[in-house]
C-alpha cells in the first residue's frame, strides 16, 4: 500500500514524499483511513512504529478539509494533542510542521520548562493546533490566554506514560473544558485496564487498532548484553564506543547524578558527551539534543523520562549503562533504534546486582538476549551482588531508595528457558509514583521506602528494586511537567 491509497491530499502527500516516505507504516495503514472517517480511536502502538504521523497526517488532511464553520478572522483552535513530556510535545510539533508544511494551518508547542510569555503571545494570536503537555496547558487555560471550546479533534498520546506520570487529575480537566462533540484518539503502548477505563470515560465507540505486541521489541534491533562488574562498565563503555567507532550513541543511566557523572567522565576523556535529564534547564536539553542530533555530540546520555519523545532518524545505537528498574523501560529505551523499520543495535552492560532486573527484562520479551564478553572485562565470578542505587527524588529526601537488584543474582545462563507468561501489566513503568508506591498500590502493601527487596522473603516483585527517578516535579504525588 502507497500513501496516494489513502485520500490524502496532494499537499500532505509532497511533505511525505519530501522525507521519503511513499509507503504507510502498518499503524499508518490502519488509523489513518479510521480516523479520516470520523471514528473515536483507540491505538496500541509504542514509539517508533511512525504512530505520530499515524494521528498527524489525517488530523492535517480533516481539518484542511473540513470547513470548521469559523469565523477566518482568527484562526480558532480546532486540535489539541496532548503528550506526556516536553520532549515529546516538540518531537509531535515538529511532525506537525513537517507533515503540515504546504498547509496554510497553525500550530504551536506548548510545555513547561520555558517562559510563558511567547507561548502566550502565540495563542493570543491563534492557532489552529496544539502540542502541549498537560500541565502547561492548564496554566493558559487558567490564564485564559486559549480557548478550546471550539476542539474538533484530541489526541492523547501516550497515554499510559500520561497516567504513569500521574497526569489523570490534569488530562480530567482539559478534557472538562472541551466541547463534547469531538473526535478523540488515545495512543498508548498497552491496552492496559486503566488504559480501557480511560477510554470509557473519553471516547465515544471508538475503533480499535494494534500492532505488534506492545512488549516486543522491534525486530530490527540487534540486541546483546554484555556482562561486566560494574566499577569497569565505563572502560568497557569507552572501548566499545572506540573499537566499534560508533558515533552517536544513546546511552542510559537510572540517576540524573549518573548520567552527570558518566557525561563528564566520557568528555574529560576526549568522548563528546552532555547528559539529558529533569534537572537541566529546558535549554539546555534542546540544546544537548540538537547537538546530538547535528553529531557534535557523539554521546548522549539520558535518564528514562528524558529520553522521552527523543526521535533521531536511524539512530545507530542504543546503550543501557545500567538497566532499567521496570523491565518495560527496557523496551521503550530500545525503541529509541531501529525506529520505523531502520536497523540498530542495542546493548547492556550488565554486572552481578543487576542479574535479577535482566531476567525480568527476558521474561517480559520472553526470549533470552546473547551474552557477550570482551576480553580484559571478564566479570569476576566471585564477585557479590551490591544494592542498587537509585537515586533521590526531586525535592530532596535525603534517603536513597535502594535494594531489590541482588535479591536473585545467580548469572544469566544462555539458553535458559525461563519463558513464563509475563504478567502483561504496565503499572510499574511510570516515574509518577515511586516504584515502593506502585508496587504498594499494585500488590496491596505499604511503600517500603528501602526497597524493601533484601529482607522480603516472598516472590520477587516486578520492578522492585527501589523508587525515585524522579525526572521531574513531584507534586501531590505525581510528576508535573510543566
Ligand atoms: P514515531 O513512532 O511516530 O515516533 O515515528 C518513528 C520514526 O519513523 C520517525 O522518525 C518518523 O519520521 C519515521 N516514520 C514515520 N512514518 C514513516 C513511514 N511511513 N516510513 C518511514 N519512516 C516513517
Amino acid at each position: 500500500m502507497l500513501f496516494s491509497e489513502l485520500g490524502l491530499r496532494a499537499e500532505i502527500l509532497r511533505s511525505l514524499s519530501e522525507q521519503g516516505y511513499d509507503t504507510p507504516t502498518p499503524i499508518q495503514q490502519q488509523a489513518i483511513p479510521e480516523v479520516l472517517a470520523g471514528h473515536d480511536l483507540m491505538a496500541a502502538a509504542q514509539t517508533g512504529t511512525g504512530k505520530t504521523a499515524g494521528f498527524t497526517l489525517p488530523m492535517l488532511q480533516l481539518l484542511s478539509t473540513r470547513n470548521s464553520g469559523l469565523s477566518m478572522a482568527k484562526f480558532q483552535t480546532r486540535a489539541l494533542i496532548l503528550t506526556p513530556t516536553r520532549e515529546l510535545a516538540a518531537q509531535v510539533y515538529e511532525s506537525v510542521r513537517t507533515y503540515g508544511q504546504h498547509l496554510n494551518l497553525r500550530a504551536a508547542a506548548i510545555y513547561g520548562g520555558v517562559s510563558m510569555v511567547p507561548q502566550t503571545k502565540l495563542l493570543r494570536s491563534g492557532v489552529e493546533i496544539i502540542v502541549a503537555t498537560p500541565g502547561r496547558l492548564l496554566d493558559h487555560v487558567a490564564q485564559r490566554n486559549v480557548d478550546l471550546s471550539n476542539i474538533e479533534m484530541v489526541v492523547l498520546d501516550e497515554a499510559d506514560r500520561m497516567l504513569d506520570m500521574g497526569f489523570l487529575p490534569d488530562i480530567k480537566k482539559v478534557m472538562k473544558v472541551l466541547p463534547e462533540k469531538r473526535q478523540t484518539l488515545m495512543y498508548s503502548a498497552t491496552f492496559s485496564d486503566e488504559i480501557r477505563q480511560l477510554a470509557k470515560q473519553f471516547l465515544n465507540d471508538p475503533r480499535q487498532v494494534a500492532v505488534a505486541s506492545a512488549n516486543s521489541t522491534a525486530d530490527t534491533v540487534a540486541q546483546a548484553v554484555y556482562t561486566v562488574d560494574r566499577n569497569k562498565k565505563r572502560d568497557l563503555l569507552v572501548k566499545l564506543i572506540e573499537d566499534n567507532q560508533w558515533h552517536q550513541v544513546l546511552v542510559f543511566t537510572r540517576t540524573k547524578h549518573g548520567a552527570n557523572a558518566l557525561a563528564e567522565k566520557l568528555d574529560k576523556g576526549g568522548i563528546r558527551a552532555a547528559a539529558i535529564h529533569g534537572n537541566k534547564s529546558q535549554g539546555a536539553r534542546t540544546k544537548a539534543l540538537a547537538d546530538f542530533k547535528s553529531l557534535k555530540l557523539h554521546v548522549l546520555v539520558a535518564t528514562d523520562i528524558a529520553a522521552r519523545g527523543i526521535d533521531i532518524d536511524q539512530l545507530p545505537h542504543v546503550v543501557n549503562y545500567e538497566l532499567p528498574n521496570v523491565p518495560e523501560d527496557y523496551v521503550h529505551r530500545i525503541g529509541r533504534t531501529g525506529r520505523a523499520g531502520a536497523t540498530g543495535e542495542a546493548v547492556s552492560l550488565v554486572c552481578v546486582d543487576e542479574f535479577k532486573l535482566l531476567r525480568d527484562i527476558e521474561r517480559l520479551l520472553k526470549r533470552q538476549l546473547e551474552k557477550r564478553m570482551v576480553e580484559g572485562f571478564e566479570p569476576d565470578p566471585n564477585a557479590k551482588p551490591q544494592p542498587i542505587e537509585n537515586g533521590r527524588r526531586s525535592q530532596g529526601q535525603g534517603h536513597s531508595f535502594g535494594g531489590g537488584g541482588n535479591r536473585d543474582a545467580r548469572p544469566p545462563r544462555q539458553g535458559q528457558s525461563e519463558a513464563r507468561k509475563p504478567q502483561g501489566d504496565n503499572r510499574s513503568r511510570g516515574e509518577g509514583r515511586s516504584n515502593a508506591a506502585r508496587n504498594a498500590a499494585s500488590h496491596g502493601n505499604k511503600p517500603q521506602p528501602n526497597g524493601g527487596g533484601a529482607r522480603r522473603s516472598g516472590p520477587p516483585r516486578q520492578g522492585a528494586a527501589g523508587a525515585g527517578r524522579g525526572d521531574g516535579q513531584q507534586r501531590s504525588g505525581g510528576f508535573r511537567q510543566r
